[in-house]
């Protein structure tokens, strides 16, 4: 900006400010006290962030810093001032940061949220409404600011929260920000020493830089204000892990990720020797929304020698783990380390094998856990665990439901831990309901049993029901049941686990094991059944690939397995909407011998005469093993009049 802009000018809120506003102010409300974490938290990212800048452009901050957050109540004018001596602002950066959400999530987040959804404060939380919060206690919020290495003006900001605010020009000595609630009548409360000591020790005591807090002291005519400490302001991480309580973690779980719960579990350690650093992680009790970019910008901050370097590094966190949360400290990466550095840097490197390790092996002690820990008192809300896991869950089964998704990317994405996080995998099964995983179905069994099998369906109750599977149950074979596309993608990529294949069981060549006299059935069977094969495969031949006498259906007249090429038709589903002109692989009909209609048709099929009827018969035996699987008919007009015809037939006879 160029021309001294004098004048005070109007802006409105873009929209969706306006609708988190008065989300945070009608779902809040019963939480307000959260007003003064998310300001203290600002705050602190200002110094950080200033503190970073300063490593590069020393000038930016002369002399020592001293970083500062200081609160100063006024009881008699009814404010509360957040101050610190960060970053600041200028006049643009306030526009788009106090008057625009710059997360696109967010947007889409609101659009999403169900009635009952938008009390969840969780949801709301993590997506960056911090600042507004001001306005469950303020009925109007002047922030004036002044800019690091900015131009040298200040600039006043000021807002009753309701529709839009004013910008002009303003008066601060030196650089930072001063928030100013002037509270609502109502909220004096939070004027009161006492009450904002507390709430700094519950919500920001391991804020890393000084919150000073102005008191009042001696007596009457000698009465004077001085600031006092009121946070340890030590780095949490630092501590020996016998001295980190889960109350202090979960609270600093809550700054770090800026989540209202406590988090699911969390770990802390310290390398030494070759690599020397520290970490604090954590698992949080709910995915994001949604996952995307904008959820992720919370990860894992990476901090140097207690130097904050960044947030959301993703160098030391590899994207199969982006749920994962917290600090990691390093004492040997130098302190103007930029993204470029990590990527290529061995120390980063090896940052990154050590958290992927922890964060492993910590998943495997909850998987270890067996069932769900005895849950606290029920009046101790903060209770680690208790409230983020429902009763029916252990803590590894919630993980797997919140976050099992992503981390089953890793299997695929970081093969030297491939086999670790096969071991975490969780799958239904038809063994019970509820969750299990390689491990247990590996010792569960038979010694006969030649592979480990799954199903690919679109729910618990289809994978019940598939006819692919019938031969193996049949056997009382455990079969896993993938109900998420990318539990089928990534299975495929697991050719073996301990010593056993893992088998579709609708791969075209499932090889159950045969006897000698099974072996000869069977061929006796093809045998008899060859002139329905020869017709059937005339009449579909460009349909299936195939078409022959199946050994692995029980119950169905007919299936569809996998030709050559093994894709099932979850899979197809998914390739085809990414790529219109993708055509799935011919596949396989297999029919039952021991089925009444694929008997009758073989008889029928032995006449010439009744090569139309077998025809009709064939697209309508192709079309039924479609449904069966959770396909649409080829051609669904066609199948519905077939069906109608076949209904007026038997009501008729
Ligand atoms: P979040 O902190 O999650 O990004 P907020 O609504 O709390 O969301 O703040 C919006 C933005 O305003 C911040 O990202 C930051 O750029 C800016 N901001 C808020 N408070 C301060 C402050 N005290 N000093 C400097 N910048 C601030």
């Amino acid at each position: 900006m160029t021309e001294p802009a004098a004048a005070t000018t109007q802006h409105r809120f873009q929209a969706e400010v306006a609708e988190v506003l008065s989300l945070v102010v009608n779902s809040l409300y019963t939480h307000k006290e959260v007003y003064l974490r998310e300001l203290i938290s600002n705050a602190s990212d200002a110094i950080d962030q200033l503190a970073f800048r300063a490593l590069q452009q020393p000038d930016l901050v002369v002399g020592p810093p001293e970083w500062r957050i200081d609160i100063v109540p006024d009881r008699e004018a009814r404010t509360l001032t957040i101050r610190d001596n960060g970053a600041g602002m200028d006049d643009a950066d306030l526009v788009q940061n106090l008057g625009t959400i710059a997360h696109s999530g967010t947007k889409k987040l609101l659009e999403s949220l169900s009635g009952d959804q938008r009390k969840d404060l969780t949801l709301i939380g993590q997506f960056g409404v911090g600042f507004y919060s001001a306005f469950l206690v303020a009925d109007r919020v002047t922030v004036v600011t002044r800019k690091a290495g900015g131009d040298g003006r200040a600039w006043k900001w000021s807002s009753d929260g309701k529709s839009g605010f004013t910008l002009e020009p303003g008066e601060r000595e030196g650089r930072g920000t001063d928030v100013v609630l002037h509270m609502k009548e109502t909220e004096a409360d939070f004027l009161r020493e006492w009450t904002l000591r507390e709430l700094v020790k519950k919500y920001s005591d391991f804020v890393r830089h000084p919150i000073r807090l102005e008191v009042e002291r001696g007596q009457d005519d000698k009465k004077h204000k001085e600031m006092e400490q009121v946070n340890k302001g030590a780095a949490l991480w630092t501590r020996p892990k016998s001295e980190i309580t889960d109350e202090a973690a979960d609270d600093f779980y809550r700054h770090v990720s800026r989540d209202w719960e406590a988090p699911l579990a969390w770990t802390h350690f310290r390398t030494e020797g070759m690599q020397e650093m520290t970490g604090l992680l954590f698992i949080p009790g709910r995915a994001p929304p949604f996952d995307t970019t904008s959820a992720r910008r919370k990860g894992v901050r990476l901090f140097v020698r207690r130097i904050f370097i960044m947030d959301d590094c993703e160098e030391i966190l590899p994207e199969y783990l982006r749920f994962v949360r917290g600090v990691v400290d390093s004492d040997d990466l130098p302190l103007n380390v930029s993204r470029e550095f990590l990527q290529r840097d061995r120390v980063a490197a090896g940052i990154r094998k050590q958290v992927v390790r922890q964060v492993l092996k910590l998943l495997e002690d909850l998987a270890a856990e067996g069932p769900r820990p005895v849950k606290k008192s029920e009046d101790d809300a903060d209770a680690p665990a208790a409230d983020v896991v429902p009763d029916t869950e252990n803590r590894y089964e919630h993980f797997w439901r919140e976050h099992g998704r992503i981390l089953t990317e890793g299997v695929v994405s970081d093969s030297d831990n491939a086999e670790r996080i096969t071991k975490l995998l969780r799958f239904q099964s038809s063994h019970a309901p509820g969750l299990t995983g390689l491990t247990d179905y590996r010792t569960r069994m038979p010694e006969a049993q030649p592979a480990i099998y799954y199903v690919v369906a679109d729910s618990r109750e289809s994978a019940a029901r598939s006819p692919h599977a019938e031969a193996i149950r049949k056997r009382g074979w455990e079969v896993l049941y993938l109900t998420e596309p990318v539990e089928e993608w990534v299975l495929q990529q697991v050719p073996e686990f301990d010593g056993k294949k893992l088998v579709s069981a609708s791969s075209g060549k499932l090889d159950l094991p045969e006897d000698d006299a099974e072996k000869a059935a069977h061929e006796k069977l093809e045998g008899e059944f060859a002139p329905l094969v020869g017709r059937v495969k005339g009449a579909l031949e460009s349909s299936v690939e195939d078409v022959r006498v199946s050994s692995r259906l029980t119950d169905s007249p007919a299936c569809l397995v996998a030709g050559d090429q093994d894709v099932s038709p979850q899979m197809a589903r998914i390739l085809k909407s990414q790529d219109r002109n993708w055509t799935p692989p011919k596949r396989v009909l297999e029919l039952n011998p021991a089925h009444a209609v694929i008997q009758r048709l073989n008889t029928l099929a032995g006449d010439a005469s009744n090569a139309d009827r077998v025809n009709d018969m064939s697209a309508l035996l192709y079309d039924q093993a479609l449904v069966a699987e959770g396909s649409a008919p080829s051609d669904p007009a066609r199948f519905a009049r077939q069906i109608a015809e076949l209904l007026t037939k038997s009501l008729a006879d």
